[in-house]
This record gives C-alpha cells, structure tokens and sequence, in this order.
C-alpha cells in the first residue's frame, strides 16, 4: 500500500460524491480549506442508478448545491437533469474527486507534530490501495445501497431485485412488486403501461401515506379498474423460479411471476460505519453523532446526508441533508484555526431519530429536526414516508 507519507495532509476527505458529500466539499472550498471526495463509483452514483425515468418529487432549487442555479424548464426536475446539474457544480467549484476508490476503513493515527490525523485506505480497482492523511474527514455514504432486505427464501434469485430501472424489458411478463410507497406505485405504474402484468403486494390495508400527490389518484384508479392488481394486507413468504407464494387473512396461494421488484427501502450500510470506528444504534442504525456539529464519536470524524438517518431513511434527503455539509464545515474550520480547541464536544449523542433524548440531568432534547434550520424543518413532516 502507497503509505501516504510524502503526500500532502488534507484539512477534509469527503467520503462519497452524493449530494451531501458534494455539499460538504463546497462548504469546505468555500472556507478555504484543503479537500478531496473519494467516491467508489460515479459522481451521485446513487442517483446514477435510479429508475431511468424518474422525476424528483423536489422542486429544483432545493437541491441546489453551492448556490449553483439548478435551471430546468420542468417544476420537478428528471434524473437526467439532475445528473448533469451534479457534473456542473463539480466542474464550477472545481472539487477534487477521486472517482472509482474505495474507503475501506478511516483510524486515527499520529502525525509528524504529534497532532492526531486520520488514516483513509482506500482500494481501487486497478490503482491498487492507498493511504491518505487527512486532519478531519466527513462520511457521507447515504443509504442507497443496502437494501432491506424480506428475508424469504428465494431473495436472491436472478429474476429477483431491490432496484426497479426500467420497464421494457418486462413487455408482456408477469411482475410481482412488492412496497406500498412512491417507489412501488411508480414502478407498477410504469411497467403496468410498458405492457406487463403487475401484480402489488402490501402488507399493509393502503398505500403510504406520502405517495406523491399527482401519483396517487393514477395508481388507485389503475387499481380500481384493475389495470393494476394489488393484493392488500398481503406479505410475500417465499420466491421461486416461476412464482411467488404470498399469505394474507385467507390463507396462502402462488402467483406467477417472471420477475419480482423488492421495493421496501433502504439502510446505511452499518458494518463500513463500524470499520470507520463509528459506533451505531443497533436498534435504529443511527451513526452515534453530536446533533449539533454532526461530530461521530470518532474525534475530528462527521457524518453528513442520508447516512444519519439510519432506518428511517425517509427524515433525510438531498433537500434537506444539504445543509449538514455547511454546518460540518464550519466546525472544522473553527477547529483547524483554533487546532487546540476540540473540547467543545456536547455531552448528549443523538442515537434514535424517532423520539427526544434526555440528557445527564433529565434535559428533554428535541430529535434532531428539531435542530434543523427553520427550511429543513418546514419540509420535514411531508417528507417521511415518501420512497
Ligand atoms: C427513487 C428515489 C427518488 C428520490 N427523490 C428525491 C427527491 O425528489 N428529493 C429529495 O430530496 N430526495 C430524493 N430522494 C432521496 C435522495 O436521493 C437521497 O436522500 C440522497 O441521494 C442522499 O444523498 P447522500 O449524499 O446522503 O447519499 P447518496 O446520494 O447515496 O451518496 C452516497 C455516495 O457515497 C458513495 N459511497 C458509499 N460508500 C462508499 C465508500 N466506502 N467509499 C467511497 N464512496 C462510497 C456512494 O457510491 C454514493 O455515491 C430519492 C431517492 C430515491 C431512491
């Protein structure tokens, strides 16, 4: 492994090139400090890999980035557009993106001054590993790429997938979707009019309660006039190669399926959070952070995006996870010109976003949208429950 020791001390390494990430990175160019994006795959490399034809249900300029004019004739901007929008503010502040490697773990180490440092491995393909050094570092990870998985028998089955990004290869199959929120209603809609036979099941009695509302009356009046079958209150039990079996009130019966769309979200990958040194909430996978600075309990380690979210992956989005990048920043800068001064860390960790925490003393804290500024917290409520 290249050691890293004639290479330059970075003031941030950013881990991952998702909005947040992005986000962060301008914030610290922004501050005059030193920073790299390591990414693994592409730049928003999550939005890379959503349905090819899925429109935001965000308007365009809250997820905006930098200030940079998100400039599209649509009110609800398509992935293409968000794509290139993300090129854009990368070539604009000029970021420094290493695209390909991966962070395989981040632990402090002791620098030449005797001032503790962070050490990033990374692997690439072909540039092999690498050690890079850095003051501070911030993982924003999102939550994109572990799937909850059912754990039925089957799940891993070729025909069998947690990502839905396009309809024609099913024209004239039987698909099986299961979920009940934007993700499922927009896949069955559209594979329903690229002519395949969709077949929803839910667990639940209805859809979600945050279903887009120009979405909603199409997929329940598909529904109603049977376009679309859903099965209601109705869990998938087991996958097989030519079909599924699914049990609801009345028992269980087989439905055939050529293909089966596992729609039911998606989690921070918590085992690379524990590589990184940074303790996790069994319960609800939140990454142990400050509230306020986002600061893990890995001193000089933050988190940013998605990833704080944990299991409820729906409080967190680009609109919001934005500004966690900006606030990161301003506490390393403070840090890095006052570099003496890390003391300042609060008593109280955020580890469940459901509810309030107490603090030593009995303090009642608010969840952590209670500390968002006032245009995080205004989009929150109709927020969750949205993928
Ligand atoms: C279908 C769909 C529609 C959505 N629509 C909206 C919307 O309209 N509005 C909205 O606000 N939000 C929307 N969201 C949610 C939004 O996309 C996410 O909240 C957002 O992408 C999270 O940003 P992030 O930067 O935190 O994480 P991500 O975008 O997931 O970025 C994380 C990055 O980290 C990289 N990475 C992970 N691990 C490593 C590693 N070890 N080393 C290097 N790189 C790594 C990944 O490759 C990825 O590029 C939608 C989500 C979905 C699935």
């Amino acid at each position: 492994m290249n050691q890293g020791s004639g290479e330059q001390v970075r003031d941030v390494i950013v881990v991952g090139a998702g909005p947040a990430g992005l986000a962060s990175a301008i914030a610290a160019k922004q501050a005059g400090l030193s920073c790299e994006v390591i990414e693994r795959g592409a730049v928003v490399n999550s939005i890379l890999h959503f349905p090819k034809n899925m429109g935001f249900f965000t308007t365009p300029e809250l997820l905006e980035g930098g200030g940079v004019p998100f400039v599209t004739p649509y009110q609800k901007p398509t992935r293409d557009e968000a794509l290139r929008y993300y090129r854009r503010t990368v070539d604009v502040f000029d970021l420094e993106v290493d695209l390909g490697h991966e962070v395989e773990s981040i632990r402090p180490v002791e620098g030449a001054a005797g001032h503790t440092l962070l050490a990033v491995d990374t692997t690439h393909p072909h540039a092999g590993s690498r050690r890079r050094l850095t003051r501070t570092a911030v993982v924003a990870v999102g939550a994109y790429e572990c799937p909850n998985m059912l754990g039925v028998p089957g799940e891993a089955l070729s025909h069998v997938s947690h990502y839905y990004t396009e309809a024609h290869p099913y024209y004239r199959k039987r698909v099986v979707i299961v979920g009940g929120k934007n993700s499922a209603a927009e896949a069955a809609l559209e594979l329903y009019r690229s002519g395949a036979h969709v077949t929803l099941v839910h667990r639940h009695a209805e859809l979600g309660s945050g279903i887009k509302y120009w979405v909603r009356p199409d997929i329940e009046n598909r529904i109603k006039e049977g376009s679309v079958e859903a099965l209601f209150e109705t869990r998938l039990t087991e996958i097989q190669e030519t079909h599924v079996v699914v049990e609801d009130a009345g028992g269980r019966r087989t439905l055939p399926a050529d293909a089966v769309f596992l729609l039911t979200g998606y989690h921070p990958d918590t085992s690379m959070l524990e590589r990184f040194g940074i303790e996790v909430d069994p319960a609800t996978m939140v990454p142990s952070h400050e509230p306020e600075t986002y600061e893990t309990n890995v001193p000089n380690l933050f988190v940013a995006g998605q990833v704080v979210s944990g299991i409820h992956s729906g409080l967190i989005f680009i609109e919001n996870g934005r500004f966690h990048g900006e606030r990161v920043v301003q506490e390393i800068a403070r840090r890095l010109a006052a570099p003496r001064d890390t003391t300042t860390r609060a008593s109280v960790r955020v580890t469940d976003q459901g509810g309030a925490h107490r603090a030593p003393g009995g303090v009642l804290l608010q969840p952590q949208s209670a500390s968002l500024p006032r245009r995080e917290r205004s989009h929150l409520d109709q927020l969750d429950e949205r993928l």
